[in-house]
């Protein structure tokens, strides 16, 4: 797997698989229009670094709508709960718990399975209740993600294509 955000290349997003595809549009700002098996970019430019940014820009957009929606989910659906969440862009981490209860998360897992998504939510909602990485916590982690070391595992294996710099 690579991640190669050119035209006609295959990325995963969200758990499917689709095919990227690049027009140029007219309109004073970049979108995108998702359907089955394409993500279709309408860019404002025709240059390739400008481009990569707009495509960038747009990923995150959706990424971004679709973390926080999901981890409103699971927080509800696990009786956690969470004080603001935030998607950001690091390259170092998934996910982070601040100690007034915020979470931080990644937005480049739109690009690994959901279940590393859910479980990097998971993970941080559980700090809200454990503020380390003791027994405790892991047990926690383990009593709502049954599986999670099949998803921590899968994100250990495939940081470096992921967690790059784009
Ligand atoms: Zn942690």
């Amino acid at each position: 797997m690579t991640l190669d955000l050119s035209g006609d290349s295959l990325v995963s997003f969200f758990g499917k698989e689709y095919q990227i595809e690049i027009l140029h549009c007219e309109s004073a700002k970049p979108y995108i229009v998702i359907s089955n098996f394409a993500l279709r970019f309408l860019l404002t430019t025709k240059n390739f670094f400008k481009q990569k940014q707009e495509i960038i820009y747009l990923l995150k957009v959706k990424s971004t709508e679709f973390i926080k929606n999901f981890a409103i989910d699971i927080a509800n659906r696990q009786d956690l709960s969470f004080n603001k969440i935030y998607v950001k862009d690091t390259v170092s981490r998934w996910g982070s718990c601040s100690s007034i209860g915020n979470i931080n998360i990644n937005w480049k897992l739109c690009f690994a399975p959901t279940k590393c998504l859910e479980y990097v939510i998971i993970h941080e909602l559980c700090h809200i209740i454990h503020m380390n990485h003791s027994k405790n916590f892991w047990e926690e982690v383990q009593k709502r993600m049954p599986d999670y070391k099949i998803w921590h595992n899968w994100l250990k294996d495939n940081s470096k294509l992921i967690l790059i710099k784009l």
